[in-house]
């Protein structure tokens, strides 16, 4: 069968990628003239190199995601720390410390003060098991927000990074999914992993020579402005793309943005390669080369400042955590404002599964009902469960 794969993030190069190892015939098209959507790599002038748009934090429990790399051969591109170790500074105390979880199921690290984040206690450790009985209309703050230091020091971060939305109104369903995947399976699941050397270099160029080698047809900068009855299709665009493209569907449609400043500076990136900042703006310091990146995820609050302000506060904030030169040095701040769709319970309401109300075209893309927050592994995954309901058929789909 013929298949259409319309937009080439990740969700849909996984979806051409399915398609094209249970020989189907593919043509991908793309509006960008590049893939990767979301995911992407770039050569930066101002900066003189190559960065990502934004810095893409994996855990290994990301199976889709690692089966995604494996399957291109591209599994070897990430890199990370060879034990699960996440360093924190905080800002405001001057502290400095490492989790440390073991590598088996059994969190025995729970119980040594000198692994577990300091100021716990184990029995503070019980709030990831209401974590898991979360439903959809459980906020983060509300669920587990009375978790001491454990809340300030890890799960508030955490959950700021994986929903990309403030606890306050995020829905803790979707991170309760996380920590199950890959904290509740013990440490040799929560390695952190990245792209050694561009999101680009791991996820996308690999794929498109992987479906180039096997007859794909690909089509990049070319927008599609309707669907073509009869003609079986993936729609793996943005929800509010899909939307234009499907008037009848209802997806999300309010997002939250993520900001990303790149710094041309160095910085040691210590044993796991990089720092969970506490008590300030930064959140998360990736050393990376001659490039210090840092993320700042639900940046809606952060919207009145400008670029330069926002890109000033952030580098006095690294000056004071590790010590560096007070010179604001040449700086890149990417403002993706629709990063993720808003992690609410009404946003959720919104996700449609795989099947469309259109027979013969299925759905992908972050956004659709994963069970997961807007991540690669969700992509991924949505881009092969889309597949799935093509190929599967069902009430919604012709044969
Ligand atoms: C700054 C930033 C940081 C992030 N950090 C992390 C992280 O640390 N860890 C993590 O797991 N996830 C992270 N994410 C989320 C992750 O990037 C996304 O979940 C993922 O890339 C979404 O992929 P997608 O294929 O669903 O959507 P997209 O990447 O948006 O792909 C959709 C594609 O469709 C194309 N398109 C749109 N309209 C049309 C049309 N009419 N015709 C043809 N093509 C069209 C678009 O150009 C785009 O390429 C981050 C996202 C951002 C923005």
């Amino acid at each position: 069968m013929e298949v259409h794969v319309i937009g080439a993030g990740l969700a849909g190069l996984a979806a051409a990628c399915r398609l094209a190892e249970l020989g189907h015939a593919v043509i991908l098209s793309e509006a960008a003239p590049q893939a990767g959507g979301r995911a992407r790599s770039y050569l930066d002038r101002r900066l003189g190199c190559r960065i990502d748009n934004g810095n893409h934090l994996l855990l290994s429990g990301n199976r889709a995601a690692l089966g995604f790399l494996r399957r291109v051969g591209a599994e070897s591109s990430l890199t990370g720390p060879a034990a699960p170790v996440f360093p924190f500074r905080d800002l405001a105390s001057g502290a400095a410390w490492s989790l440390r979880l073991n590598s088996g199921r059994l969190p025995w690290w729970i119980f040594s003060p000198r692994r577990r984040v300091p100021g716990t206690r184990p029995r503070d450790y019980l709030a990831l098991a209401r974590l898991r009985r979360a439903g959809v209309d459980d906020r983060v703050a509300a669920l587990i927000g009375d978790a001491g230091p454990l809340y300030a020091r890890l799960l508030e971060p955490l959950a700021i990074a994986a929903l990309n939305t403030l606890p306050a109104e995020a829905s803790a369903q979707p991170l309760g999914a996380v920590v199950r995947e890959t904290l509740e399976k013990g440490g040799h699941a929560a390695l952190p992993r990245w792209a050694a050397l561009g999101l680009s270099e791991s996820f996308v160029d690999p794929a498109l020579a992987w479906l180039r080698a096997r007859g794909a047809e690909i089509r990049l900068g070319e927008r599609v402005t309707e669907l073509r009855p009869g003609q079986p299709a993936i729609l793996a665009v943005p929800p509010w793309a899909a939307k234009e493209l499907m008037p009848e569907l209802t997806v999300p449609d309010a997002f939250e943005s993520i900001c990303n400043l790149h710094f041309k500076a160095r910085l040691d990136p210590g044993e796991a390669g990089f720092y969970g900042l506490l008590g300030g703006m930064a959140e998360w310091v990736f050393p990376r080369g001659e490039v210090v990146s840092v993320t700042i995820s639900a940046a809606n609050r952060y919207l009145a400042l400008s670029p330069e302000e926002i890109a000033a506060r952030v580098w006095a904030e690294l000056v004071r955590g590790f010590g560096l030169d007070a010179a604001l040095p040449p700086a890149r701040v990417l403002w993706e404002k629709r990063a993720t769709f808003a992690c609410t319970p009404a946003q959720l309401r919104r996700r449609p599964g795989p099947r469309s109300p259109r027979p013969g075209i299925a759905l992908a893309g972050d956004w659709t009902d994963t069970g997961l927050p807007a991540t690669i592994e969700g992509a991924i995954r949505s881009g092969e469960a889309a597949v799935m309901a093509l190929l599967g058929g069902g009430p919604a789909l012709a044969k």
